[in-house]
């Protein structure tokens, strides 16, 4: 049909001439010219011919009207006049590839017309190739959808932009969840929704009006949007109600540090006109994957939740949904944060006190205990943090962190020929998390050197064990894959009995505090006689705590207890001294009394 002489006038030159009005008695084939160069003339698309070098040789009208440029200031260029510079080189590097293979490509492309102004139009371009397969010219056929994309584009912003803020609403911001979400599954990353709400923004409204208001929002939107990285996504549901998605976290830790950026982006003073605003505001997080299947909109409720509890808390805080019990003030966030950084940062070390034999002197187990190499304040005992910590997801991520250092110390020991159990303690939040025992399993299978027995868990008898069935369960499930329990701290909770009787713990560590005064206090004698005798009788193998002089090791003996850890044998110590330790303790002669205090080596 377009096997006219305007296309195969491969010369280009002067550009073809228009063949003649032809007379009512054209041959067909004429006729089929006549028809082509008619609808050449009058076709409302833009028709541009160009040689095999892609030099024009030839416009119609249509393009004309719609690049602005004439006929005779396009032939003998090429179609790079109207290069707008919007795409990038490699998108006509594909049309090129298209063109060369398949003969053929269509698509839409921003050009520029005559003016400077910028359009769209939506382009076909054809390769025409002699008998001989050689390429005589390009045709290109378009027309301008400047306006149905600008319209398209104008729906697409009021269907998924927030129209005061220009941030992405609900409908965006669940789409981007949704994809965070199966990214981290993917991954195993976690992400985490924020809630933002103002705390009595309605005061502005009230005394500044609302289009005071108005600017108020959204200069602190463009505020927040500064602060949050480029991977994570801020969103206005509405109100003064902002969401922030956070993405690819290593786990809970890594969102402290946005989170309290967040809080000091919102407490910083906003100029609108001439008053200036001293905001605050509530946070409510919510963590992906945090147990169970839920999904985008169940996430960003969960958020909404727990902002909510941070109002009802007192407002200019946050809360993470399902630790409300705890809502940190933007002080405290300091405190968090910086255990976040120490855990990334390789803050926290692991100290090994021995667990002897108290007649053999044979070393039993070590207990794994956790320092913190504070930069400023030097070296931390838990007591200084773990407290701060309880109820805060941050405290599951550092016993994550102990028990991969404990197997990974294990390694090393064993790498060393030192084969010693290690015990490491862990705090209820982790041992009641959903998943703990097949994230165990995974781990120990992770772990070849792992054998039986060498790795125990403690678990503090005062910690609030809300669901005891579950708890004992998850006790014998560790006990089936080789790692057993004891109860740490006995005798210090108000229902020691009921907890030996329902945990299958294989081991109890009478609490320091009896044994510690057992020399002098009769009660915690009697105390520990009695829990030597339930110990006994419910088959648990006992491990006194605070054994610090020889008359302690002694008088345990002789009740019956064969197992110790104390300063009395070792003080806790960097892995690094195991061996030295245990080359040089010897069990002293316990059966004489001695005028020593110590037990040995110490
Ligand atoms: P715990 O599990 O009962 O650990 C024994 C604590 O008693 C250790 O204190 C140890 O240094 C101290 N101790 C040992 N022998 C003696 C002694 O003869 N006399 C006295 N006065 N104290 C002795 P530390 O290291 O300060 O740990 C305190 C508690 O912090 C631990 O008590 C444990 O409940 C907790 N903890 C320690 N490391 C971790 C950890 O990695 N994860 C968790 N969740 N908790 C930990
Ligand atoms: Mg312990
Ligand atoms: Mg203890």
């Amino acid at each position: 049909m377009f096997a006219s002489p305007i296309l195969t006038d491969a010369a280009g030159g002067a550009g073809p001439a228009r063949a003649e009005a032809g007379s009512r008695h054209d041959a067909p084939a004429e006729h089929l010219l006549r028809l082509a160069e008619s609808m050449f003339a009058h076709s409302g698309e833009g028709i541009i011919v160009t040689a095999a070098d892609t030099r024009i040789i030839d416009v119609n009208p249509a393009f004309e009207a719609i690049t602005g440029y004439s006929r005779a200031e396009a032939c003998g260029r090429t179609p790079a006049m109207l290069n707008s510079g919007r795409q990038p080189p490699a998108f006509y590097a594909a049309m090129w590839a298209a063109l060369l293979s398949d003969g053929f490509w269509q698509g839409d492309v921003w050009n520029r017309r005559r003016s400077g102004e910028p359009y769209v139009e939506r382009l076909t371009i054809v390769r025409m190739d002699d008998a001989h397969g050689a390429t005589l010219n390009y045709l290109g056929i378009f027309s301008d959808i400047t306006t149905q994309t600008l319209q398209a584009e104008h729906l697409e912003r009021i269907a998924h932009y927030d129209p005061l803020s220009g941030l992405p609403n609900r409908c965006l911001l669940t789409a981007r969840l949704q994809h965070s979400m199966a990214q981290a599954r993917r991954r195993g990353t976690s992400v985490a929704v924020v809630c933002l709400d103002c705390d009595d923004f309605r005061s502005v409204n009230d005394r500044h009006g609302h289009g005071v208001g108005d600017e108020l929002l959204v200069a602190l939107g463009a505020r927040l949007k500064d602060t949050i990285r480029d991977c994570d996504t801020i969103g206005r549901l509405g109100g003064d109600e902002f969401f922030v998605v956070i993405d690819d976290l290593r786990d809970v830790s890594a969102c402290l540090p946005l989170v309290r950026r967040l809080l000091d982006a919102v407490a910083e003073p906003l100029l609108v006109g001439p008053h200036r605003f001293r905001l605050t505001g509530s946070m409510g997080i919510a963590l992906y994957p945090d147990g169970g299947d839920i999904d985008a909109d169940q996430l960003i409720r969960r958020a909404d939740q727990a902002m909510y509890s941070a109002k009802a808390q007192g407002k200019n805080r946050y809360v993470i949904f399902g630790h409300e019990a705890l809502s940190c003030l933007p002080d405290e966030v300091v405190f968090f944060e910086s255990v976040a950084h120490a855990i990334q940062h390789g803050e926290f070390e692991l100290y090994y006190q021995p667990i002897v034999h108290l007649r053999t002197g044979e070393l039993n187990s070590v207990e794994a205990l956790i320092r913190w190499r504070h930069p400023r304040r030097g070296l931390l005992v838990p007591g200084e943090f773990l407290p701060r910590l309880e109820g805060h997801p941050l405290s599951a991520s550092i016993d994550a962190w102990v028990l991969d250092e404990a197997l990974r110390q294990h390694g090393r020991w064993l790498a060393e020929g030192i084969d010693v159990a290690i015990s490491v303690n862990i705090g209820s939040e982790q041992l009641q998390q959903p998943g703990f025992v097949e994230r165990l399993k995974a781990l120990l299978e992770d772990t070849p050197s792992f054998k039986p027995g060498r790795l125990k868990f403690e678990v503090l008898e005062t910690t609030a064990l809300d669901d005891l069935a579950r708890v004992s369960r998850t006790i014998e499930e560790c006990g089936k894959l080789g790692v057993p329990f004891a109860l740490d701290d006995f005798g210090t909770g108000y229902s020691s009995l009921m907890y030996l009787k329902q945990l299958p713990a294989r081991r109890i560590k009478v609490d320091q505090g009896f044994v510690r005064d057992m020399l002098v206090d009769p009660e915690d004698l009697a105390i520990l006689e009695a829990v030597l005798g339930m110990g006994a009788a419910f088959k648990r193998e006992v491990v006194a705590e605070g054994v610090e002089t020889l008359e302690h090791a002694r008088m345990l003996v002789q009740m019956g207890c064969v197992l110790g850890q104390g300063y009395g044998i070792a003080r806790p110590m960097p892995a690094g001294q195991l061996r030295q330790w245990s080359a040089q303790w010897t069990l002293p002669d316990l059966s004489a009394p001695s005028p020593e205090t110590h037990c040995g080596g110490q």
